[in-house]
């Protein structure tokens, strides 16, 4: 048996981001794509699980909420040992996950909020009470918030129809205390797939590419993961989400077919495209 000399590496091992979302065991969508995410972007990631659900490619069967005290003590128990420099928030479920979330989290590190209400199937993921203490708990305290138009309608009361109403709902996010916003376009019928990022310097328009596949499961959450990350390795908050955009723009281009016709994220499009390049010359 040969010796093999193991050296430790924790200089690439000492940055530490943490998601808080629900678990989807088909792996595409919540903790477990956030995970994936976050190890491509070079972070450590951990996760504080929210709920259980029962899930594959099409159908949310079932869900089970995580005692809400349980959960602040796995904020907490990893606070015990980690230097965590960005936490992000997903799915939470309900108002008494998210009271104790706000809770638990520490007041000086940056929360990227991913306001997870409703599946891109239409299944309800975190209940109206759990909005409202979105709005009221987690929000005033976000370092950025990413809404797609569905949630960011739900939140605000504004309905989107153009870009005007867009931008007012943008605004609204700011105003209801986040530092920043990112609405995203892909659900829009106008300037489909720009972005409205805005922040005190004011707003900027961001655009990417349009791919043939829509509803690609996991995108939000492979955003605001990617967004953690980066603002977890020092960015700041713009230059991270531009990061996030061009990371995410990947994933989506070599998206899985994970079941027929239903495609996912793919955070591992760096050695996708690798083993491509060597065999399909
Ligand atoms: N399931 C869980 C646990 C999630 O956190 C999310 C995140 O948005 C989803 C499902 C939704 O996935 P999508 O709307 O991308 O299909």
């Amino acid at each position: 048996m040969a010796y093999i000399p193991v050296m430790t590496n924790s200089y690439r091992t000492s940055v530490f981001a943490a998601s808080i979302a629900g678990s989807d065991p088909s792996a595409g969508a919540g903790l477990q794509i956030d995970l994936k995410t976050m190890n491509a972007c070079g972070v450590w990631g951990m996760t504080v699980v929210t709920a259980l659900t029962a899930q594959n490619a099409n159908h949310v069967r079932g869900i089970v909420g995580v005692d809400p005290v349980f959960v602040q003590s796995q904020i907490k128990t990893l606070e015990e040992d980690f230097p965590i420099s960005c936490y992000k928030t997903g799915m939470l479920g309900n108002a008494p996950i998210v009271r104790a979330v706000a809770k638990a989290l520490p007041d000086a590190v940056p929360i990227v909020i991913d306001p997870v209400l409703i599946s891109t199937r239409a299944y309800r993921l975190t209940d109206d009470s759990g909005a409202k203490a979105l709005v009221e708990r987690l929000i005033p305290r976000a370092a950025v918030v990413t809404p797609n138009i569905p949630e960011a309608e739900i939140l605000s009361g504004i309905t989107i129809m153009d870009a005007e109403s867009m931008e007012e709902a943008a605004c609204w996010f700011l105003d209801s205390g986040a530092r920043a916003v990112v609405l995203k376009g892909g659900h829009a019928t106008f300037r489909k797939g720009v972005d409205v990022f805005l922040d005190r310097d004011g707003t900027r328009l961001l655009s990417g590419n349009v791919y043939p596949f829509s509803d690609v499961h996991g995108s939000g959450c492979c955003f605001a993961s990617a967004i953690t990350a980066y603002i977890a390795l020092g960015c700041p908050v713009f230059s991270a989400v531009k990061l996030a955009k061009e990371f995410v723009d990947m994933a989506i281009r070599y998206a899985v077919e994970y079941a027929p016709g239903r495609f996912t994220m793919n955070p591992g499009w760096r050695e996708h495209r690798e083993y491509m390049l060597k065999f399909v010359v």
